[in-house]
């Protein structure tokens, strides 16, 4: 199965989606990765969950990328006797430590350690940022607020906390027993949501130990504030625009995604553009144009891939959804102007071997309009390192390794293929070129590029670019 499509397409699975027929639908629809959110299901359902899709992963023959998303701390106020309360402008609201259910004055915030790190001066968003309120006084045990923006709030909405920095790290217990679960069952990246500090993703790399890569949710002011070292600690970034646009005002997240959708592919680290894309396909068969707009942006930004949430996983239309993303996808990468946008906002290549061989595959397969760059890749690195380029040439990873081709499902424009180990270089310009065509990228008489680390087997050295023909029969 071949895409002509560079940039990828994540879904998330949810009841309306997580069974064999919907799971098969999607991929040939599109999807290039699947995204199981840790908030639904303990550890026998993940387990069972990547089982499902590993199993049409065989049948189609193609390498499929599961993203498991923390939860991470997400705060929520505890219930009120009423199940709702209306809180007007200017009014004063209590979050407590007592247990009782609340009412138009005050509730349980079921969290200690946050209500004795709230200072006056702290905004206080509920319910999605659809209620403000600002801190007033402050103790261990109490905070009081006053209402800035009102109405009605209900049992356990969320809480977002803009301006206090979090004394937890971004995992809760929950989270440690759903990483362990993940890892077990297999999964390939683990989101961690909520980042504050670069320790966060340290402490998930720690325990993942190599069997899944780390991808930081960007969706906190405190993550902006230390983005470049965030971005040093992650393998890849999620531009989490449904908590960005909470936690900092709506109208900089377009400025933010921009930003970091450039740094990061100026490192080379995947990123996603999530939330809202398509949300009214959740309900409509067709989306708005400024949606179709906006799935249009990040395709022209270069992003590695493009997320569903809701419409995946509970919407009425997921199949029309991925296909939909398909489209615009396949439009916008065939419009006279995405080669030109893309060329611009490439980045200079960083001062390795590994990457002046990138780029200078790149700039040779682009001259001479080569069907396909191969490269070779154990760890993904190389493979990485490739799509960082954004050639033209569509990039052919070929990998002994299962868990690095699933991982290089994330990556724009990489075609991931397993194959053995090679021995020689002979054997390997003939095996390049059977699977080169085999794959449907070229054809008897063609040219491909081929990018390696040799001798075969040595860790980390990208040294060889070489030009080969497909030999006519
Ligand atoms: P969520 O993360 O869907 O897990 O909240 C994405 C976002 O906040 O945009
Ligand atoms: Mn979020």
């Amino acid at each position: 199965m071949r895409r002509l499509r560079r940039i990828k397409i994540i879904a998330t699975l949810g009841p309306k989606t997580l069974n064999p027929a919907s799971l098969r639908q999607l991929i040939e629809a599109g999807v290039d990765v699947f995204r199981l959110n840790m908030s639904h299901g303990g550890r026998d359902a993940i387990r069972d969950r990547v089982a499902m899709i590993r199993a049409i992963e065989r049948d189609l023959d193609r390498p499929i990328g599961i993203l498991a998303d923390l939860q991470g701390p997400k705060l929520r106020v505890a219930s009120f006797a009423g199940g709702k309360v209306e809180l007007a402008k200017g009014a004063t609201f209590t979050l407590d430590s007592n247990p009782a259910p609340g009412d138009a004055k005050r509730v349980h915030l079921p969290h200690p350690e946050i209500l004795s790190s709230l200072e006056p001066g702290h905004r206080v968003l509920l319910d999605d940022g659809k209620l403000a309120m600002t801190v007033v006084k402050a103790t261990p045990k109490k905070t009081t607020l006053r209402v800035d923006i009102g109405g009605a709030l209900s049992d356990r909405k969320g809480v977002s906390l803009p301006d206090t920095i979090i004394p937890v790290s971004a995992m809760t217990e929950k989270d440690r027993g759903d990483l362990d679960a993940a890892l077990e069952a297999g999964v390939d990246w683990i989101a961690v949501s909520f980042v504050q500090r670069p320790d966060d993703l340290a402490e998930v790399r720690k325990v993942a130990r190599g069997r899944a890569l780390v991808m930081a949710k960007i969706e906190k002011p405190q993550a902006i504030a230390r983005l470049d070292e965030i971005m040093e600690a992650s393998d890849a970034l999620m531009v989490a625009r449904g908590d960005l646009g909470v936690e900092m005002p709506m109208e900089k997240v377009p400025g933010l995604q921009k930003r970091i959708t450039r740094e990061a592919r100026r490192l080379g680290k995947p990123v996603v553009i999530a939330t809202q894309m398509l949300e009214s396909m959740i309900t409509s068969p067709v989306p708005t144009r400024a949606e179709t707009s906006d799935v249009a942006t990040a395709v022209f930004e270069g992003a590695d891939a493009v997320m569903l949430s809701a419409e995946s996983a509970v919407g009425q239309y997921p199949i029309e959804a991925v296909a939909m993303m398909n489209r615009i996808a396949n439009e916008v990468e065939s419009d006279p102007l995405f080669r030109a946008i893309i060329d611009n906002q490439r980045a200079d290549h960083e001062s390795t071997g590994s990457d002046a061989i990138a780029a200078a595959a790149r700039a040779i397969a682009d001259t001479l309009d080569l069907k396909a760059i191969i490269a070779l890749t154990a760890s993904g690195s190389t493979g990485l390192r490739v799509a960082r380029e954004r050639s033209q040439s569509p990039v052919i990873a070929l990998t002994p390794s299962i868990d690095t081709a699933r991982r290089l499902a994330l990556a724009w424009g990489v075609h991931a293929v397993t194959t053995e180990d090679f021995t020689d270089q002979e054997e390997m310009v003939t095996r390049a070129c059977a699977i080169a065509t085999h794959e449907g990228f070229a054809s008897p008489g063609d040219r491909i590029m081929i990018v390696a680390g040799v001798p075969f087997g040595s860790q980390g050295a990208t040294n060889m670019v070489r030009i080969a023909f497909i030999p006519k029969h």
